[in-house]
Parts: C-alpha cells; sequence; structure tokens
C-alpha cells in the first residue's frame, strides 16, 4: 500500500469501514440490489468517486473507484459489483462523453445509490465480435432513430436506462436508452449463475433527442475503447476482492479443523495451498495498482495491453483462488447456501464479462506485435 498517497489510504481505510458493516447481510442478495448499502456509500461521501462531484460522484481518480471496488467486494461480492458496475461502467460513460442534459438527468440518482444505468453492447450475433453489431441509429427528417436488440445487459429489472452502443451511418457510437420509452420490447429474461437477471431487449423505432448521444463521429469507437481499460481494471478490481475473501476464509477454516488429530493448516499440503492463493492474489492486486499508477483519467488511460493482461489475469486467479479455497473447506464449500460456493459461481462469470479470457488474449498479443514489450523507463 505504500505506492498509494496518504489521501488514497485514508479513502480506502474509510472504504473498509463502512464496507464491514455489510457483512453480516452478504452472501444473502442473490439477484437483488443492496440498495441500502449503495445508499450507505453514498451517505459517506465514497460511491462512485471518479463520477464529476456536480452530479453526486467526489471527482477523484479512477484508481480510487478502483479502492472503493476492493474493498466493498471483499466484503459483499454483490455490493462490490454494483459498485464496479455503477462506478466504472454506464455511469463513468455518461460522465465522460454526456451532454449536461443526459448527466443531469440520470447521474444524481445514480450516485445517491438509488438507480442503476446498464451496458448494453452485445447483440445475439455480435459477442465478442463487437464490430458486427446492426443496432443502428438513423436520421430521419432531422431526427435520431435507434433500432436494434441488445441482450445480456445486466441491470434491466431495476435500472433506468442503458448507454447503448449503435452503429450511425457514420461508424460505431452510442447513446442513452431509457427503459420506460415505448420502443423498447422486454424479449426475454435470463437468470445466470449468481441468479441476477441479464436481459435481451429490442429497440424499435426509439427516438434518441441529440443530447442522448453520448459518442458519434470518427473518434467515438476509439473513446469509447479507452474507456473499457478503466472498465477492466474496475473488472480486475473486483475479482481480486473475492480471490481475497476466499483466501480469507479457507484461512480461517484452516486454522480450525482437524483431521487426523491436528488443525488442516499444519499440513504442509494446505500451506502450500494458501500459499499459493496468496501468491496469486498478490501478483494480480500488483498488475492492477501498477497499471492505474500511471494512468490519469480519461486523458491519460492506462494501456490497453497491460489493462488487458491484468483482466485475464485477475478473471483467472479468481476462478482458481475460489476454487482452492472450495478445496481447503471441503463438502462445506460445495453446499448450496455455502459462500464460496456462491462466490464460485459469480467468479466464473468475469472470465467471460467485459471481454472474454480469449480476446483479452488477442488484444495482448496485437498490443505487442504493434508496438513491442513496454520499455524499462514505462513501467
Ligand atoms: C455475467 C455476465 C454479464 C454480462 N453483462 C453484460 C452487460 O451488462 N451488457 C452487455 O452488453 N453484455 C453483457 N454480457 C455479455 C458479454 O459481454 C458477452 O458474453 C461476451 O462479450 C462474449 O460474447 P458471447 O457470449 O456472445 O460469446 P462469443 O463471442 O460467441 O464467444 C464464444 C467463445 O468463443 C471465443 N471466441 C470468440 N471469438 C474468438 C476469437 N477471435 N479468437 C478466439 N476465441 C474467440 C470467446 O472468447 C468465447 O470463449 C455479460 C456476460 C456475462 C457472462
Amino acid at each position: 500500500m505504500t505506492v498509494f498517497t496518504v489521501d488514497q489510504r485514508d479513502y480506502a481505510a474509510r472504504a473498509e469501514a463502512v464496507a464491514e458493516e455489510f457483512t453480516d447481510d452478504a452472501y444473502t442478495w442473490e439477484g437483488s440490489v443492496p440498495w441500502e448499502n449503495l445508499q450507505r456509500l453514498a451517505e459517506k461521501d465514497l460511491y462512485c468517486p471518479s463520477i464529476s462531484e456536480e452530479y453526486g460522484g467526489q471527482g477523484r481518480s479512477d484508481l480510487a473507484a478502483l479502492l472503493l471496488i476492493e474493498a466493498v467486494g471483499r466484503a459483499c461480492p454483490d455490493t462490490g459489483w454494483f459498485t464496479y458496475m455503477q462506478s466504472m461502467v454506464g455511469p463513468r460513460a455518461i460522465d465522460l462523453f454526456g451532454s449536461e442534459a443526459v448527466k443531469s438527468e440520470y447521474l444524481p440518482a445514480v450516485t445517491a445509490g438509488e438507480s442503476f444505468v446498464s451496458i448494453a453492447i452485445s447483440e445475439p450475433q455480435a459477442g465478442s465480435d463487437v464490430n458486427n453489431m446492426s443496432t443502428t441509429v438513423t436520421e430521419e427528417d432531422g431526427t435520431l432513430v435507434c433500432n436494434g436488440e441488445k441482450t445480456w445487459v445486466g441491470g434491466v429489472p431495476f435500472g433506468d436506462a442503458a448507454v447503448t452502443w449503435v452503429r450511425f451511418p457514420e461508424g460505431l457510437g452510442s447513446v442513452v436508452i431509457p427503459y420506460d420509452d415505448d420502443g423498447v420490447e422486454i424479449e426475454e429474461v435470463y437468470t445466470n449463475m449468481a441468479g441476477y437477471a441479464q436481459t435481451r431487449f429490442s429497440i424499435n423505432d426509439v427516438v434518441i433527442p441529440d443530447d442522448h448521444v453520448l459518442t458519434r463521429g470518427k473518434d467515438a469507437f476509439k473513446r469509447q475503447l479507452i474507456s473499457l481499460n478503466w472498465e477492466r481494471l474496475g473488472s480486475s478490481a473486483l475479482t481480486v476482492a473475492w480471490a481475497a475473501t476466499a483466501l480469507d476464509r479457507a484461512l480461517a477454516y484452516a486454522s480450525e479443523r482437524e483431521q487426523f488429530e491436528q488443525k488442516l493448516d499444519e499440513f504442509q499440503g494446505i500451506e502450500w495451498k494458501i500459499a499459493e492463493m496468496y501468491r496469486n492474489v498478490e501478483t494480480a492486486a500488483s498488475l492492477i495498482y501498477g497499471c492505474a499508477a500511471g494512468a490519469q483519467g480519461h486523458e491519460e488511460p492506462p494501456s490497453r495491453l497491460r489493462t488487458s493482461t491484468a483482466k485475464l489475469h485477475c478473471s483467472q486467479i479468481a476462478e482458481e483462488v475460489v476454487s482452492e479455497a472450495v478445496q481447503v473447506v471441503g463438502a462445506r464449500a460445495y453446499q448450496q447456501g455455502h459462500p464460496l460456493e456462491y462466490l464460485y459461481r459469480f467468479a466464473r462469470s468475469r472470465r467471460i464479462a467485459a471481454g472474454t479470457d480469449e480476446m483479452q488474449l488477442n488484444t495482448i498479443a496485437r498490443a505487442l506485435k504493434a508496438d513491442g514489450l513496454p520499455a524499462v523507463s514505462e513501467r
């Protein structure tokens, strides 16, 4: 933690203190929203830290958001997920790219912990292949009109709107679409392994006011991709938090459970498992914060090479560490209702969401081929 400033450490300590309050109800949320926790974070001036102050955020750095996500995610995995989604994903795009009107309409309720804004990118025929998306915004008599279909979108049942990636005549861009528009039709609601809804909805002749356009034009897609770099670090902080909490549980259990007349943590085989779990958590955290430390908001974002490496590594070690924690605890951890059983299901999602492992590998390979290895002076 010495790499952080005093202010950042103080912020992380405040986040940990408030997150501690969430532990009693942790692992009870499966599929629902811990609104009271989000509101408690907002009351304590912790929630959505990198969103502008005038819309209820704190105007802090994106690094603060990573610290918050990790602190909250360790105490309560679900509150951590909502903290990540609202600090680093949809609302952040509105704050970065939106008009005053759209920011005023959506951000104050989000930053108060009273509303949710989704991100809608995936389509039935365009998952990893985002460029293949067919949701369009066309101009008809000077009016922008959106048509298409989005799928796997999180937060629709309790959200107000989606930051929606679309195709304009000149290329990809993004707009904000409210769910209460008559042209938005819910087609299918799936329930994922962690119990949350993921929704497929169609967009039928939805009129997009000019001030609901977030990005459009020559550099629109590039700007969106840059903001994804921070989102990927947010996902990484969340998965490291889950891995850390799994390790914590394994440590506690192994220090109490006895077999063959000794504590589990006295067997060298278990000690080595725990040491390996820690090695994974620590290397993953170093990747995230090392990557974030050199970046400055949207102007100097973290590099695609390092963010993809962090996202890939953190998603994979989370699955591995949680699985090893299940192994240390044994049959108890495999039962429905056990925190590790839930974490195991929840953690699996991050190797697919926000860009699959394979897409991160593609990005890493492309960045290395294009730019070579970063120099020592770029570390
Ligand atoms: C929990 C969860 C939450 C999500 N939330 C949202 C959300 O809120 N909003 C949203 O828009 N989407 C969301 N998604 C969707 C997610 O973004 C997509 O699932 C993801 O982009 C992959 O698309 P796909 O599932 O269609 O898989 P596909 O793209 O069909 O890929 C299937 C498999 O093939 C691999 N593959 C594909 N192309 C290549 C290639 N070129 N080289 C090597 N391997 C390849 C993939 O990596 C994957 O393993 C969520 C997904 C999950 C699991």
